[in-house]
């Protein structure tokens, strides 16, 4: 029944399969691709047709449907797309239960005893993540969605005409249209790694045990939060990086913290890593790896990869209606989403560009004013932040410095290590620092990032700062409340407002306060 059961329910052409096939699983379907739906009587025409029901599509239809407009929503597996199903939801339970890991092996600093290691529960672990995950999904059911008045159409959508989108035998005819299909896990062209076979993002939440020996493929965020949660687990992880460092898109400095946490849980890090070929052998996957100009075979029971992201472009009958892709990048919009047929918009993960589930939030959004009012709200005006969610955590907003030189943006740096913030000194969390680029001569902030264990919790401040135009020194007015990690940054707004006090100014005042002895 168990594998079976859910192959069934997961219709369609979506690849991932829910297992194992237990109560929470069961509720998640239930909610996110009941198997007894039944597709409505479409109606003459929709305002929108939105084809994918992740983060982009639910906005979509979830607004547009709020501000009157007759839509049609169609999801060919799971409503709520990578983020509540195989994304954001399942790694962030599973990173929280790794910091609980953590924790209790550090209790000691503490002065909390705790006898022996701490004895890790995978399948508790992985039922509790189901649970939570079930849970969640309420918020993206197919019968919510109904009750709010969208019309949920379960199957693969595809274009087949101008004004048209067949699913399920049935053509929907549409005023707009928006393509809301998401990405999938890039695979690799490693020779023998799909005849050993291989974990992704669409599978590793269904484990029920942790593999003994583990590598992992790919030390961007996916790969690096991942390493990290299993390693805490007790999973012996081999973390294999194509490039020099870990996190290449981050800020360096915050990539060597990150480095640094790692191998502290164990992880054993190959950088510059190149891997030649993968075998099986009996019961173990053998990568051939060169790097730092040596050879080597590591032997582990199971492989994750995570080496981006494609678009879901193929089988929606692009050509046909004159939309144009490529197939790594994605669908190609112009700064209003809009893509190279005028009728259709697209958002989200499908789109070049940020791969974040507040971003598709966002984009649907602008799609909605877009497409249905005649809009121009521009993609390009989105400030967007991100969050890496390791332990410590990443976080930034805006440029890095490399950005800003490569633009000619001159930019001051402001840097505070949470060594001497008092907070992060009595919890025991000082590996990380805030960094704020405001442009120089000016307080205007261009760029932030911030290594914290919380530091997504801390960042918004940042973003809002940015957002609209609130200066390094207006923040050094906010009180923040003592003590707290976030007075980090308002340190960083007394270290500009010290710039401030120029030989000039500070000469001023000791005139007058001589003057007034
Ligand atoms: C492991 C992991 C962790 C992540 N963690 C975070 C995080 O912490 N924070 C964050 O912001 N982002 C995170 N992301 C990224 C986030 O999940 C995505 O950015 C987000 O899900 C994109 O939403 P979307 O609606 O564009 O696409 P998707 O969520 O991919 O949804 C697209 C939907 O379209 C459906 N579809 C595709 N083709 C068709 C078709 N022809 N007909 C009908 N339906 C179709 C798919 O089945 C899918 O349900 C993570 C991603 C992964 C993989």
């Amino acid at each position: 029944m168990r594998g079976e059961s859910a192959r069934q329910t997961a219709q369609g052409t979506g690849s991932t399969i829910v297992e194992p096939w237990d109560a929470h699983n069961r509720a998640l379907v239930e909610n996110v691709h009941p198997p007894a739906w039944v597709n409505p009587e479409p109606a003459p025409r929709y305002n929108l047709v939105v084809i994918g029901a992740g983060t982009a599509g639910l906005v979509t239809a979830a607004g547009a449907t709020g501000l009157g407009a007759k839509v049609a929503l169609i999801e060919r597996h799971l409503m709520g797309g990578d983020c509540l199903n195989v994304g954001c939801v399942p790694s962030k339970a599973l990173i929280r239960a790794a910091r609980a890991v953590a924790d209790v092996r550090e209790a000691g600093e503490f002065g909390v005893e705790v006898p022996g290691a701490p004895r890790v529960d995978f399948q508790a672990l992985m039922e509790r993540m189901r649970r939570l995950r079930a849970r969640i999904s309420k918020t993206d059911s197919a019968r919510r969605f109904r009750d709010l008045g969208v019309d949920v159409f379960l199957g693969a959508g595809r274009f087949t005409g101008p004004d048209t989108v067949e699913v399920d035998g049935r053509q929907l005819r549409f005023r707009k249209a928006v393509i809301a299909t998401g990405a999938r896990a890039a695979a690799l062209p490693i020779p023998g790694l799909a005849e050993a076979g291989y974990l992704t993002n669409e599978t590793v939440f269904s484990l029920t045990d942790l593999p003994r020996r583990l590598a992992v493929i790919g030390a961007g965020p996916i790969g690096c939060e991942l390493a990290q949660a299993l390693a805490r687990f007790g999973a012996a992880v081999t973390l294999l990086e194509a490039l020099p460092r870990i996190l290449p898109v981050e800020d360096p400095d915050a990539a060597a913290r990150v480095e640094k946490a790692l191998a502290k849980d164990g992880i054993r890090l190959v950088v510059a890593a190149s891997i030649t070929r993968v075998e099986r052998a009996g019961g173990e996957k053998v990568l051939h790896v060169g790097a730092g100009g040596g050879t080597e075979a590591i032997p582990v029971d199971e492989i994750l990869l995570g080496v981006g992201r494609v678009p879901n472009v193929d089988g929606l009958g692009l050509e046909a209606v004159g939309v144009q892709y490529d197939p790594k990048a994605g669908v190609k919009v112009d700064d209003r989403l809009r893509t190279t047929n005028s009728r259709i918009f697209a958002a989200g993960d499908v789109c070049p560009g940020y791969k974040f589930t507040h971003n598709s939030d966002f984009q649907a959004r602008i799609v909605i004013q877009n497409a249905l009012f005649l809009g121009r709200a521009r993609a390009s005006a989105l400030t967007i932040p991100w969050c890496t969610y390791t332990d410590p955590e990443i976080a930034h907003v805006g440029l890095y410095e490399k950005d800003a030189a490569a633009r000619g943006i001159r930019v001051k740096t402001f840097v505070q290590e949470l060594e001497d913030v008092d907070r992060a000194i009595l919890d025991g969390e000082t590996e990380g620092f805030v960094k704020i680029h405001v442009r120089e001569g000016t307080d205007r902030i261009v760029g932030a990032t911030i290594v914290a264990r919380h530091a997504g919790e801390m960042l918004p401040e940042l973003t809002l700062a940015m957002v609209h135009g609130i200066g390094l020194g207006k923040i050094a007015r906010t009180i923040h409340s003592y003590p707290t990690q976030a007075e980090a940054i308002r340190k960083l707004g007394d270290a500009y407002s010290r710039t401030r006090l120029t030989p000039f100014v500070k000469s001023l005042f000791g005139k007058w306060l001589a003057w007034n002895r």
